[in-house]
């Protein structure tokens, strides 16, 4: 996978503290002291899942409108050590989302 590829070489996509502000807000204080803030709604669209994009393609399939903006955080688990799995308030919990991943979605 080229995200863990990208992640080895790219040593400060680390995180230093991961903390539930809410039902629908994270925090994430990173290794280089960025603090990014992400919306549960915002994340939950984001989902890299098979389910969620085309892993051949890569276009994503599902639907913004299809998630309710007050979706929230039930769960959160980290994955090895590279990456956070959710489970959300709708039931879905199959996307790994990894570090480098939402480093991304924070910068971008
Ligand atoms: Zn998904």
């Amino acid at each position: 996978m080229s995200t863990v590829d990208s992640a080895t070489r790219r040593q400060a996509i680390e995180p230093r503290e991961i903390s539930q502000e809410s039902a629908t807000r994270l925090r994430i204080t990173w290794a280089d002291d960025r603090v990014c803030d992400y919306e549960a709604a915002r994340l939950r669209r984001a989902c890299p899942c098979a389910q969620c994009v085309n892993e051949w393609t890569g276009e994503r399939t599902l639907k913004p409108e299809a998630i309710s903006n007050e979706v929230e955080i039930n769960d959160l688990t980290i994955v090895g050590r590279y990456a956070l799995n959710f489970r959300w308030s709708d039931g879905h919990e199959t996307g790994i989302y990894s570090f480098q991943y939402l480093r991304d979605l924070c910068d971008g």
